[in-house]
């Protein structure tokens, strides 16, 4: 008997999850289903890679099978509103995996392409509505879209809606919906405002939490390896050419960044492809198509084009440049290590970016190792964070470095070889308190 039979789902999708080669629940689907197949709210604290999406689509599906109501023109049972199309469309995938089967229709709605296809499903009704919210408010203004029979609303990744500006969007949605309806709010951290929220719009709501408050997946093995800025293409070049890193996703801060890496590694013979805002959603597709089935084994993304990326089996995620905010660390590295599997994390950080790798250790309350062993490792961003004192900008540019720009590290005359270098920074070590030593 599989797990899922224990979870009291209709038997019609028993045999669906069994297809689908599910065999036992994630741990947010065994807390969370029982509680929703009972028509309770629910908060989920939960990020993506823990099996979330099937945590609310499963008694979705169950509810829509053992309480069918007539379609209407314009009108959905479920609206599940994502801030993303990636996870828009990844969430579609999820319902047609286990909706079609059962005979539930569902669309998925969002900017970035033609309405035409999606006006047209939507003009006969469906049972299950996925969107993203700028979208869907534009067909709503326009008459194509109604919620007022609405009974059930899953507000997924709040957090990220905030971060993406869309909270408003969000509250004009949730204005239009019936009072009377059973809610779901996932979000991956708890800001202040998405607290606020879900009092707001849940109802005595039973609350899930899988993985601690931002702490990292603990099967990813991370590291992070000093180096100046304008070293940062070739270190990334000498890691790729590496075979042990089977696919990567590395992340860029701008999307101009994501090109400019892109280029670089294609000159250099290594393929790689590109995501990010400002792609067309074909492009979007044809990229993560071609990462997906393993014709490049690189993907340089934006942290918003990647957000929900859900490829199976990505061995590395490479930060090129740190996070802005130390969430998104978090997020970054859990597109590795997804479904049970290990994965690794390595990152890249130069001098200006020190605070940031210091704000990601707070929030996932660990120390990331150095790797001091590559070639271009960077011994005065080291000694940065070694100090723990902000080296002033001045300083920074005028010091002589023993690395300079553009030039791999040698161990020759002025530098000392990683194991004279460990020595010291023992020796170092122990002068000072351990607090702050890295
Ligand atoms: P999610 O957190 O919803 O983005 O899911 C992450 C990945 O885990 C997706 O590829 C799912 O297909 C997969 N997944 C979710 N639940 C299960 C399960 N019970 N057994 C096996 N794979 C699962």
């Amino acid at each position: 008997m599989s797990e899922f039979a224990k979870l009291n789902l209709i038997p019609s999708l028993q045999s669906v999850i069994v297809q689908a080669g599910y065999q036992s629940p994630t741990p947010i689907q065994s807390q969370a289903i029982p509680h929703l197949l009972e028509g309770h709210d629910l908060l989920g604290i939960a990020q993506t890679g823990t099996g979330k999406t099937a945590a609310f689509v499963l008694p979705i599906l169950n509810r829509l099978c053992s309480d069918p109501r007539r379609l209407r023109p314009g009108e959905a049972s479920v609206l599940i509103l994502t801030p993303t199309r990636e996870l828009a469309a990844q969430i579609g995938t999820c319902i047609e995996i286990f909706g079609k089967p059962l005979l539930l229709k569902h669309a998925v709605v969002f900017g970035g392409v033609g309405q035409y296809l999606q006006t047209r499903i939507m003009s006969k009704g469906v049972h299950i509505l996925v969107a993203t919210p700028g979208r869907l408010l534009d067909l709503i203004n326009q008459g194509h879209i109604r919620l007022s029979n609405l009974r059930i609303f899953v507000l997924d990744e709040a957090d990220r809606m905030l971060d993406m500006g869309f909270i408003h969007d969000v509250r004009r949605v949730i204005a239009l919906l019936p009072v009377n309806r059973q809610t779901m709010l996932f979000s991956a951290t708890m800001p202040m405002e998405v607290e606020h929220l879900t009092k707001e719009i849940l109802n005595e709501p039973v609350r899930i939490e899988v993985t601690p408050q931002s702490t990292t997946v603990e099967k990813v093995v991370q590291k992070v390896l000093f180096v100046t800025r304008e070293n940062k293409r070739a270190l990334l070049k000498k890691l790729l050419e590496a075979d042990e890193i089977r696919r990567a996703l590395v992340f860029t801060r701008t999307k101009h960044g994501a090109d400019r890496v892109t280029e670089h590694l294609e000159r250099n013979a290594i393929p790689a492809t590109a995501i990010h805002g400002d792609k067309s959603q074909n492009a979007r597709e044809r990229s993560l198509d071609l990462f997906r089935r393993g014709e490049v084994r690189i993907l340089v993304a934006t942290d918003l084009a990647a957000r929900g990326i859900d490829v199976a089996d990505v061995s590395h995620v490479i930060n090129f440049d740190m996070p802005n905010e130390p969430e998104s660390y978090v997020h970054r590295i859990g597109r590795t290590a997804r479904a049970g599997r290990g994965g690794h994390a390595i990152s890249f950080c130069d001098a200006t970016e020190s605070p940031s790798l210091r704000d990601i250790e707070k929030i996932i309350r660990q120390k990331i190792p150095v790797d001091r062993e590559h070639e271009f490792h960077c011994e005065l961003t080291a000694n940065t964070l070694l100090d723990r004192v902000p080296v002033p900008q001045k300083q920074n540019v005028s010091r002589p470095s023993a690395n300079p720009p553009g030039k791999p590290r040698r161990h020759g005359a002025g530098t000392r070889p990683p194991e004279a270098q460990a020595r010291v920074q023992r020796q170092r070590n122990n002068k000072r308190p351990s607090v702050g030593v890295r």
